[in-house]
């Protein structure tokens, strides 16, 4: 039997080919046929430039749901015909990092379809570990968005957002999005900007209680006005130094920073700035083990997932749906791959 295969063979080219059915070889081992996945952030940036860490020619795609078909001997959680998601998530597990519990920062830390192949295909092996069931009520599409989802569940443990906490989020892409819904969640008020009002407008429909176009008006006063002596958290959702620079001076007195972009430019603060208000800074990166809480709340209907589901594209055109993703970047929230 052979499957649909849509392996990235050069920057800017998507082919889809024929290959084998990847083949159970662990006993906790799961076969899944793929059914929905989200083209994110990190696929489009390798798709248009390439990455260092990323060889060619590279399967794709980390954000999936799927059903199982086949399970190894030793698999106890799941069962043929289970409806599931994939943590992408892979790290050595053997490691000082990955015994404390932190597999997401392990210095030999994977992420499914970017250093290793991933869900651009019909069928794929995971470990029982590193797959969640989803509830019934749940659709393959919304559940690929787990992934974006469990980063946002990630960012939200690491600043600690609570009850009443005001809190600031610099861009509404996809992660500011997310981030934006799960905090609302939380009991947080939230005020986020972004440069384009179609981003916005969707930032109002996922529960933003004031939004700023930055372009158009000073963002700083919009924070003064929002939260009067800085915001409990601020997090630059487009991962950039300037607006990361930026985010340190929103921030109230024993405020927290958010760090999640992946920018090697330094970042200028006086020390002072930060010891004066006793500032906390955390970094976030992907996700640790938060897949559980996330399929819990898709499974109670917390959470407005198909507002973020802009265009469906079936396999075979998958390569228009990354051009398109490209030219609709400035309205386009998630694209989603089906099978
Ligand atoms: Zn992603
Ligand atoms: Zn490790």
């Amino acid at each position: 039997m052979k499957m649909r295969i849509a392996k990235l063979t050069a920057v800017g080219k998507i082919e889809l080919g024929e290959g084998p059915l990847p083949k159970i070889k662990k006993e906790t081992d799961i076969l899944v046929k793929v059914k929905a996945v989200g083209i994110c952030g990190t696929d489009v940036h390798i798709f248009q430039s390439g990455r260092a860490d990323v060889k060619l020619p590279r399967v794709m795609g980390h954000e999936l749901s799927g059903i199982v078909t086949e399970t190894g001997k030793g698999v106890t959680k799941l069962k043929k015909g289970d409806r599931v998601v994939l943590d992408p998530v892979f790290a050595c597990g053997k490691c000082p990092v990955c015994k404390k519990g932190h597999k997401n920062v392990c210095a030999d830390v994977k992420c499914f379809g970017v250093q290793m192949d991933g869900g651009f295909q019909d069928y794929i092996v995971a470990g029982e570990d590193s797959l969640y069931k989803i509830a019934k009520n749940v659709s393959f599409e919304q559940a690929a968005l787990a992934e974006p989802f469990s980063i946002a569940a990630n960012i939200n443990a690491r600043v600690g957002t609570g009850p009443g906490d005001l809190m600031v989020i610099i861009g509404s892409g996809t992660i500011g999005l997310v981030t934006l819904q799960v905090a609302k969640m939380l009991g947080a008020k939230v005020l986020i900007s972004d440069v384009e009002d179609a981003k916005l407008e969707a930032a109002k429909k996922c529960g933003a209680d004031k939004t700023v176009n930055s372009k158009e008006k000073d963002l700083a006063k919009a924070v003064e006005a929002f939260a009067p002596g800085g915001a409990d958290i601020v997090l630059d959702a487009v991962g950039v130094s300037p607006l990361t620079e930026l985010s340190f001076s929103f921030a109230a007195p024993t405020g927290r920073i958010g760090i999640i972009g992946f920018d090697a430019k330094p970042v200028s603060i006086p020390p002072v700035n930060i010891t004066k208000k006793e500032l906390t800074i955390v970094g976030s990166r992907m996700n640790n083990h938060r897949f559980p809480a996330v399929v819990k709340w898709f499974k109670e209907d917390k959470l407005n997932i198909d507002l973020l589901i802009s265009r469906r594209y079936p396999v075979e055109e998958i390569q228009k749906a990354f051009e398109e993703t490209i030219a609709n970047v400035k309205n386009n929230i998630k694209t989603l791959i089906l099978f």
